[in-house]
């Protein structure tokens, strides 16, 4: 099977360093096996998306030396997909419609498969997925092997919200098997959103790829570097410090002779090893 991987960010900001990490780990892992890198724009949630972040985001990329093969998949042309995934769990009985609040559930209340308010006139329900006490395992290919019981850390979560927007895990997972990617490469604040997308890929009979999970790019105070916050953009526009930045974090070297993104990228893959990636979860960005 022909190695398919993926960079998929949220237009919530510019690109910042930890999605360029994400973005520079996914096309070295990909290359390095001969593969093809996919470019998928999440852009299933208006409220948090920044107007001209997914133009500003996509322009960065070349700008980094990192061209995608393929058109970029938009998930908001995907709405039909995600209408015939819902469809088919609502079909098997796998989620129900819940009326719940934030403050509902604030106790750690369990749900266990039906809603604890009951149909609340003039709204509308968020869908929930029914999920058994199960325990889902996988080996990560940096992090490990990992083992999480659904129940007991994600609950009945839910995949379509109040607004009628799907959630990132069911979009998510739609998408992975519609592109046939083969491997996940993305950051480790992802990690537990993992067991839940592999939970979903069953429930809907689609394949599990591989996953391997970056170390977290972490801020000099310790918090994950976030795009929503506009921490840490990168400048396209002298792409080469931050580039060897992304590179030194993960443990290549930053080749002080290559002159463009696309020279240093092409040398950086001849040193890459997957096996040799900083085995951490986290890290502080230099
Ligand atoms: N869209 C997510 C983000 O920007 C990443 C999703 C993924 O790689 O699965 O954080």
């Amino acid at each position: 099977m022909t190695y398919r991987g993926r960079f998929a960010p949220s237009p919530t900001g510019h690109l910042h360093f930890g999605s360029l990490v994400a973005a520079v780990g996914s096309w070295l892992c990909a290359r390095h096996a001969g593969g093809e890198w996919l470019v998928r724009v999440e852009d299933i949630d208006p409220p948090r998306e920044m107007p001209g972040s997914a133009e500003s985001i996509l322009a960065a990329l070349p700008a980094f030396g990192l061209a995608a093969d393929g058109v970029v998949l938009f998930q908001s042309h995907r709405r039909a997909a995600y209408d015939d995934a819902f469809e088919q769990l609502k079909a098997a009985d796998l989620v129900f419609p819940c009326w719940c609040s934030r403050n509902d559930l604030a106790g750690g209340l369990h749900l266990d498969g039906h809603c604890l308010a009951g149909p609340t006139p003039g709204r509308e329900p968020a869908w929930r997925l029914r999920v058994p006490d199960v325990e889902i395992r996988f080996d990560d290919a940096l992090q490990g092997p990992q083992a999480q019981n659904l129940r007991q850390t994600a609950g009945d979560f839910v995949i379509r919200r109040v607004e009628g927007y799907y959630a990132y895990q069911l979009a998510c997972v739609v998408d992975d098997a519609f592109q046939g990617v083969t491997e996940v490469v993305r950051g480790n604040d992802l990690l537990d959103s993992t067991p839940r997308q592999i939970f979903l890929q069953r429930c809907l009979g689609l394949p599990t790829p591989r996953y391997l999970h970056l170390p977290l790019a972490l801020d000099g105070s310790g918090r994950k570097l976030s795009k929503s916050e506009q921490a840490h953009p990168v400048d396209p526009t002298n792409p080469m410090p931050a580039l060897r930045r992304a590179l030194a974090f993960l443990d290549l070297p930053v080749f002080a002779a290559a002159s463009c993104p696309a020279d240093l990228l092409e040398l950086a893959l001849e040193q890459f090893d997957p096996a040799r990636l900083p085995h951490c979860s986290e890290r502080m960005a230099a």
